[in-house]
């Protein structure tokens, strides 16, 4: 039985407008040098006790697939793909009952996948990942040529827990050894200019948080990242770093290790969340990081955030624990001190120009923020659920406006500000011990 989940972009005019130009092209090395090749559909459905997973391409890829445990993990990679099908096409089935699900598409229903993702890992390099609602085998993957495309389809069986858990381990070590040592990370301010890293949130194959309208969280929050990296760059005064200036994906280890790196005064994470079931919470919220949550919901947003890694299908990485030093320790607590001074004043200048939640501060686990040397705050602009947040995050006007005071408020932050000492000791005994 086929229970056809299949996608589409949501303009269909625009779909065909792009699938015209992507079929115009002349198939052979001509095209395959100049662009990725365009997926333009994705469906899974249940056949027997099988699962298959397929997404229609404009031609052939060669892919390697295999199994991840905790969570279970389907995970495809491939080479670069222009995924021309909406972000929430494989998103979980409870997203359909809010509206949020684009009409026409159904989530996966059955079988052994629960949702799944697509999406660009970096330069040259695609990823499919999908969640499982078992102990799954994989019983194939192969792309095969169709009428006027290409099928790419995995095929997954259950299995049992055991026979799980050795092909995970085994999927582990083989995304272990393929991954590509991490990119080199740029040399540390020649200025003595103080550097600010923006970080947008999430990127390729991890969306983020999807909302009303198409509306989805990692190109909302690159959006603002660049006007507030424009804005902040326009009088010189800082040197301004993005953890990304596309679309791809960062692990949280990369984001933190470049900002320690670069030895930046501050961190600043952009995000918007989104919530199933309360489509009138609104306004932006600022997180800073604590051991303890300050309430639950914060703890549900840090616990969210912090599977970034899992979601973009990464072997998770196990936290290797803070060291107990003194010095350490004091630079975290002075850190803290500073990210709550620049958290508090963000609230009053980001409230000129934005709507604040009704606990607009709040703190929790995020790993993201856990530098212990660099001050950080994490700032969800709105929620992607609620219809007035949605029209405010996605409007240039509201974006440069607001981006505008949080500039106001960074300027004001090293205005007011002496540079951290327990932090400039400890980066001095680092630097002596290099
Ligand atoms: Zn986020």
């Amino acid at each position: 039985m086929r229970q056809p989940v299949a996608s589409r972009l949501p303009q269909r005019a625009a779909f065909g407008a792009a699938m015209a130009l992507a079929f115009a092209a002349p198939v052979g090395a001509v095209r395959a040098q100049t662009a990725p090749p365009v997926a333009i559909a994705a469906h899974s459905e249940v056949q027997g006790r099988q699962t298959r997973l397929s997404f229609t391409l404009q031609s052939c890829v060669k892919t390697e697939a295999y199994l991840l445990g905790g969570p279970a993990r389907a995970v495809i990679d491939l080479p670069e793909v222009n995924f021309q099908i909406d972000p929430a096409a494989g998103a979980p089935a409870p997203a359909a009952a809010t509206g949020i699900h684009p009409k026409g598409a159904a989530a996966p229903t059955a079988g052994l996948i629960a949702s799944f993702r697509f999406g660009r890992l970096g330069p040259g390099k695609s990823r499919i990942v999908a969640d499982l609602t078992g102990p799954a085998e994989i019983v194939s993957v192969a792309c095969a040529p169709v009428p006027g495309a290409a099928e790419l389809t995995l095929v997954l069986a259950p299995s049992t827990e055991s026979a799980f858990k050795a092909a995970a381990r085994a999927g582990a070590r083989r995304q272990a050894l393929a991954d590509a040592p991490p990119p080199a990370l740029p040399a540390p301010s020649p200025s003595d200019k103080p550097v600010v890293v923006i970080d947008p949130g999430h990127g390729g194959v991890d969306s983020g948080a999807l909302g009303r309208n198409h509306a989805v969280e990692k190109s909302i929050v690159l959006d603002f990242a660049k006007a507030l990296g424009a804005r902040l760059s326009a009088d010189g005064r800082y040197r301004v770093v993005f953890t990304r200036d596309d679309d791809r994906f960062i692990s949280l280890g990369e984001r933190t290790r470049l900002a320690r790196r670069l030895n930046a005064a501050l961190f600043v994470s952009v995000h918007a969340d989104s919530l199933r079931r309360a489509d009138d919470v609104s306004g932006a919220t600022i997180y800073t990081v604590s051991d303890r949550a300050s309430d639950a919901e914060a703890a549900r947003i840090a616990e969210h955030e912090n599977m970034a890694d899992s979601s973009a299908g990464e072997e998770t990485q196990q936290d290797s624990g803070d060291v107990n030093d003194i010095l350490l320790d004091l630079t975290r607590r002075e850190t803290r001190a500073f990210s709550g001074v620049f958290a508090r004043s963000l609230g009053e200048y980001f409230k000129v120009a934005a709507r604040l939640n009704k606990n607009p501060r709040r703190s929790a686990g995020f790993v993201v923020l856990k530098s212990p040397d660099v001050p950080s705050v994490l700032l969800e602009l709105g929620y992607l659920s609620n219809a007035r947040d949605v029209a405010d995050l996605t409007s240039p006007d509201w974006r440069a406006k607001a981006a505008a005071q949080v500039a106001k408020a960074i300027d004001h932050f090293f205005a007011e500000q002496r540079p951290p000492a327990a932090a400039a000791a400890l980066k001095a005994t680092q630097s002596a011990g290099n």
